[in-house]
């Protein structure tokens, strides 16, 4: 027998939540939490010192030392800098250990060289941290000890956002608004907010932890740079939801219990397609909290590998020639009265609701899909959209037959008076009965596709936190609702609103059906047709970056308090730096790799062929194979040396462009192709010379070894 698990009792032993606020603070200080959690606000100095006690007291009984302000800078990743709760001894020498509110409340880091896009001049370089009630303060258990970790928010002197929380909780806020003047609308006078949720689907790759460190391109990229195809591939597709092997096994337990104790709601693994890759899924939650724990995710798999001998990887694209990873992030949207918006539902109201917001849906994404592209995209999504990966660089709408039905029945009519499949619909004019839900999704090419009562956004990169596509989301649809509610609130007033309810749904579904795609996403057809409809195709993350700030763009971010110009301008700026400084990276490794690792190995092994060529003769035999495969190898070998002076040629060309944007184009342009340019003779190479001569772990020690 196994040890039992006691999932009940571990899930959430290392969160401070809701529960044990209630527990453990005077019934008035737990009240004007809840309040400012749920409706906003601010907590008053006296309060935030209760909850700051309350919080240490918790936080030392479990063994912390120290605590946090937790933020997500830029970077993408998460940040921390710990501070002891200890204090200045008292007169008999004693430690009282201490955690004021103001503590809790606001952080000053140092935090000045993380990136800001220059929002950020030197005489103001402080960032400040802001706690985010909503999301709840957990502890964190490594080799330091244990740390009180607390979720918040990164601005600068002046409030701008330096982080991707804070846009993310202002679009939401944005977003509850829009969304209850639409419920309103129907007749729901009860809900008080509506809750974007998001669950999101992680992909990710295990390699073994010593090959991981004999190849210097995985420890700097993050990823392969060189490497042929091992001679089985994922075509046989034995890997995806096969049998978890032990080692793996074993890892996900031991990942399963570390996220329950952080409150994840960890509830779906298998493998994936590609060989040695794999997949987690938490139960949906808050889009906020949704997106620090997918942090935590991503955190605890790098730390939980590394304990089993292994490391995992969360780049786009690992490996070339397997599939890449993703995160395919469900959003939907709830109000507080337990309404999924999303969900089709049983009355005709509910329907004709249901209707308004998918038509409000499809417009804010047809109308901003350039801005729903640029959300999903970093740097090593480069090598999944738009580069024959799933999914397309595209962006378009599945919905799947019944429901394609139903709007197209409504924009031809004005009326959906059947459905396929038999159903029936309910009474009155363009309702939508009960939709089967399994009919929903059968499309996984699609990069947005509605899978029943949420959509799937399937563009985001694995690597990449999920906040920026949300906010995305989030801000494109409150456009959308907030422009229908404008016309139709009047229209309540003077009792015409079913019929212009009717009228505003055909109008938005016949304008903007050019984005609902039901085909494969993937065929060369698609790229033709979106093009004849219209349909952006922006091919990189460099291609897309500007999006962000189109005349169209900052008037619907700053409409919404979301971005200010300068806010939007410092991210555009910080995402080509980012992207130079990454490709940089990626070329130095490539060098160094080819100069010290690659280019001596292969040079031992045409010594040894010639002094193979050399003793055959000598011996009187013929050497004719060993002198062919010697000056294959010759010929491929000075392939290499050019191939190599150009890219380090074109590095060194870099470093004199000036303007951000123009160096981020280079990188794209030159740099990626003379890279590709080393990468083919050295690949070629790798096929020709002796394995125990090759410097590195292969393609198949990589993926099929673990
Ligand atoms: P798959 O897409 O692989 O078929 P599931 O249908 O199980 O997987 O859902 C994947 C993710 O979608 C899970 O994280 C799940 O919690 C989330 N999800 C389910 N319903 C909703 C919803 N209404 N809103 C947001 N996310 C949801
Ligand atoms: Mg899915």
């Amino acid at each position: 027998m196994s040890e039992v698990l006691n999932v009940e009792e571990i899930f959430a032993s290392k969160v401070f939540t809701l529960g044990k606020m209630r527990e453990r603070l005077p019934k008035n200080v737990y009240k004007e939490v809840k309040r400012v959690m749920d409706y906003g606000g601010e907590l008053s100095l006296a309060t935030a010192d209760v909850v700051a006690k309350a919080m240490k007291d918790w936080a030392i009984e479990n063994g912390a030392t120290h605590y946090t302000h937790w933020f997500q800078p830029l970077t993408g990743i998460t940040a921390e800098k710990h501070d002891a709760f200890v204090s200045h001894p008292d007169e008999d020498g004693k430690m009282i250990m201490e955690f004021s509110g103001k503590e809790l409340i606001k952080g000053e880091p140092d935090a000045s060289s993380f990136p800001s896009g220059g929002l950020r001049a030197t005489f103001e370089a402080r960032g400040y941290t802001a706690w985010d009630i909503t999301s709840p303060a957990f502890l964190k258990e490594d080799a330091t000890g244990v740390i009180l970790c607390i979720p918040t928010a990164f601005c600068s002197y002046k409030g701008e956002a330096l982080d991707k929380k804070t846009p993310l909780l202002r679009s939401m806020e944005a977003l509850s608004q829009q969304a209850l003047r639409i419920v309103r609308l129907f007749g729901n006078e009860q809900a008080t907010k509506v809750v974007a949720s998001v669950g999101s689907e992680q992909e990710y790759f295990l390699v073994d932890r010593e090959k991981y460190l004999k190849r210097e391109d995985l420890i700097f990229a993050g990823r392969t740079l060189f490497g042929a195809p091992a001679p089985k591939g994922q075509e046989l597709e034995d890997h995806y939801f096969g049998t978890i092997r032990e080692r793996i096994g074993s890892f996900m337990k031991d990942l399963n219990i570390e996220l329950w104790k952080l409150g994840v709601t960890a509830k779906t693994q298998h493998n994936e397609v590609a060989p040695a890759q794999h997949e987690l899924a938490p139960i949906y939650e808050t889009a906020n909290i949704a997106v620090d724990h997918n942090q935590l995710v991503m955190e605890t798999m790098k730390k939980i590998a590394c304990r089993h001998g292994m490391h995992c990887l969360l780049n786009e694209k690992p490996f070339a020639g397997v599939n890449g990873s993703g995160k395919h992030n469900n959003w939907s949207l709830g109000t507080d009265d337990g309404v999924n918006m999303l969900d089709p539902g049983d009355t005709p109201n509910e329907n004709i609701q249901f209707l308004l917001v998918l038509a409000c849906i499809l417009k804010a994404v047809d109308t901003h899909a350039d801005l729903l592209r640029q959300s999903a995209s970093d740097v090593g999504n480069d090598h999944r959209l738009g580069a024959n990966e799933a999914p397309p660089a595209i962006i378009s709408v599945f919905l799947g037959e019944q429901l394609e039905d139903v709007v197209k029945q409504l924009v031809e009519t004005g009326e959906a008076a059947h459905l396929i499949e038999g159903g029936k619909l309910a009474t009155g004019v363009s309702t939508l009965p009960d939709l089967d839900k399994d009919a929903t999704d059968r499309n996984r090419t699609s990069p947005f596709a509605f899978t029943g009562n949420k959509f799937e956004f399937r563009m985001v990169g694995s690597s990449d936190s999920i906040a920026s596509p949300n906010t995305t989301l989030n801000a494109i649809v409150a456009e959308a609702f907030c422009e229908a509610a404008d016309l139709l609130e009047p229209e309540k007033e003077t009792g015409n609103f079913d019929l212009a309810v009717h009228d505003l749904i055909k109008e938005y579904l016949t304008k903007h059906q050019r984005i609902i795609f039901n085909g494969n996403g993937y065929s060369e057809e698609w790229v033709e047709e979106a093009a004849r409809r219209g349909l952006p195709n922006i091919k990189s993350m460099v291609d897309a970056v500007e999006t962000l700030t189109t005349e169209k763009s900052i008037r619907l971010f700053e409409k919404f308090g979301i971005f200010t110009k300068a806010e939007l301008e410092s991210r555009e700026e910080v995402l080509y730096e980012t992207y130079s400084k990454t490709i940089n990276i990626e070329a130095l490794t490539m060098i160094d790799m080819a100069r010290k690792q690659i280019l001596p190995a292969v040079i031992k092994y045409t010594k040894s062929l010639a002094d193979t060529v050399i003793a055959v003769k000598e011996a009187g035999a013929d050497a004719s194979v060993q002198e062919q495969l010697l000056k294959e190898v010759s010929a491929k070998l000075a392939e290499v040396k050019v191939a190599l002076m150009v890219l380090e040629e074109k590095v060194k060309k870099a470093s004199g462009i000036e303007s951000q944007k123009e160096l981020a184009f280079f990188f794209k342009d030159e740099i990626r192709e003379a890279m590709s340019g080393l990468r083919t003779p050295v690949d070629e190479l790798e096929m020709l010379v002796d394995k125990e001569i090759w410097p590195m772990p292969t393609y198949g020690d990589l993926i099929f070894e673990v």
